[in-house]
């Protein structure tokens, strides 16, 4: 034992030492790294947060903004509708009321263009964009869609031009009322913002598998064009190039994030090329379905003579809207019963027989929806089944389906559009008959 015990003892303890600190090491080693990571881990945290304050407050701004313009888009349209209205009130001139009340037609029309294009967008960012697929012919699509913007392209003096590829069949399966949205859209921006030159519209097969095929459309025009940098910016909501242009060229800045969103829910996408100065060319996709039997007619065009002579039944409680819709139906050759109320509505309904009711839905005593649902419950005693159309400013996406729970077979928003009333009356009223369903 004494022979090696010192040198050995020095040796273990040496050894042991050497263990000792060498795990400290590790442990100091393996503390460090933890705490390194954590730092890390920490700071990727922080710049996160700051990201998501920075994306917030940026989003913030941006709808600051859009309410600014909006509310600018708001005004100008109602100021022209005001001031016009006035001046028409105290004028006696025929020629000069008529050119009063045509200005106050416009601006009106503008200003339902806008409120159309919030309500669209806001649908579209709930989730609530549901597409209505129809067999469609490509070329009256767009002829349809180009015949709109003639005349303001002649007013500036711009050509307007389409070539549809010779590939492209006749009909396809889409949403046609969701293209044209997209396709208008792109044409008004076109011609805001060409003063001079043409603007230039192709259609194309892109890709094609057996069920459906992608229908690639081009909007180029001669304008001012957008820089490069703005290239992605514009297509974001309530976004535009640059503060400037919506107090330059108006607009909300929903138009191409509308855009976006719908090509997108058709399987397809959108983008721009553009250069200041050198014009600019939209072009966008969309999936659409093969059509194996060619359909063999278009449907009814829109605004033929209605010539028929139906007894309805109007609810509405609004003074100004009674007159002007008992005005309007009536010189569409109706005979019109009013009710100023839900109640009213029920009583008159139990009187007498319609042929379409239209349905009010804000009323004082009963509204709409409980008036239609005293009708129909009436009508399970008698057998009989009246059409009958909402016609409400609760233009939301719920409102529709709440009048058809409530049993109402058609769905008009106000402010009316004559044409598309008296196609739902003249509609109904040929699907329904009065028959029970
Ligand atoms: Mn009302």
């Amino acid at each position: 034992m004494e022979r090696w015990s010192p040198f050995s003892a020095t040796e273990t303890q040496s050894l042991f030492a050497l263990w000792e600190a060498e795990r400290r090491n590790r442990l100091l080693y393996s503390i460090g790294l933890i705490l390194s990571i954590a730092l890390v881990l920490l700071g990727w945290q922080i710049q996160r947060v700051r990201t998501a304050r920075r994306v917030a407050e940026n989003a913030n701004r941006a709808k600051s903004e859009f309410l600014a313009n909006i509310s600018h888009e708001i005004r100008t349209p109602l100021n022209a509708i005001v001031g016009m209205a006035d001046l028409a009130a105290s004028t006696n001139h025929p020629e000069e009321q008529k050119e009063f009340l045509t200005a106050v037609r416009t601006a009106s029309r503008s200003l339902l263009l806008l409120l159309n294009q919030v309500l669209d967008f806001s649908k579209i960012e709930a989730g609530h964009t549901e597409m209505e697929f129809s067999a469609f012919s490509i070329r009256l699509w767009l002829q349809d869609t180009l015949s709109a913007f003639e005349k303001q392209c002649e007013a500036k003096g711009l050509r307007l031009t389409s070539k549809v590829d010779a590939q492209v069949p006749e009909y396809l399966v889409g949403d046609r009322t969701k293209l044209f949205e997209v396709l208008s859209n792109l044409l008004s921006n076109a011609l805001k913002f060409t003063d001079s030159g043409s603007i230039h519209l192709t259609a194309g097969i892109e890709d094609e598998n057996e069920r459906d095929m992608l229908i690639g459309v081009s909007v180029s025009d001669t304008g001012i064009g957008i820089a490069p940098d703005k290239h992605e910016i514009i297509f974001q909501a309530f976004r535009q190039a640059d503060g400037s242009m919506a107090r330059r060229f108006g607009g909300t800045g929903l138009g191409l994030a509308i855009c976006t969103k719908l090509v997108q829910a058709m399987g397809g996408s959108i983008r721009v090329k553009s250069e200041p100065g050198n014009g600019s060319t939209f072009h966008f996709t969309v999936r659409l379905t093969k059509v194996l039997a060619q359909p063999t007619a278009e449907p009814a065009k829109a605004g033929e003579p209605h010539a028929l002579h139906l007894r309805i039944l109007l609810a509405e409680d609004n003074v100004l809207n009674q007159r002007l819709e008992l005005r309007l139906l009536e010189r569409a050759g109706h005979d019109v019963q009013l009710a100023r109320s839900g109640r009213e509505a029920v009583d008159a309904y139990a009187g007498a027989s319609f042929d379409v009711v239209l349905m009010d839905i804000q009323m004082p005593e009963m509204d709409g929806l409980e008036a239609t649902r005293a009708i129909r419950l009436f009508e399970v005693e008698t057998g009989r089944h009246t059409p009958i159309i909402a016609m409400t400013a609760c233009a939301g996406s719920d409102d529709e389906r709440r009048c058809r729970e409530a049993g109402m077979d058609g769905y008009i928003a106000k402010p009316i559009d004559t044409r598309a009333l008296l196609d739902e009356i003249h509609r109904l009223h040929a699907n329904g008959n009065n028959e029970p369903i």
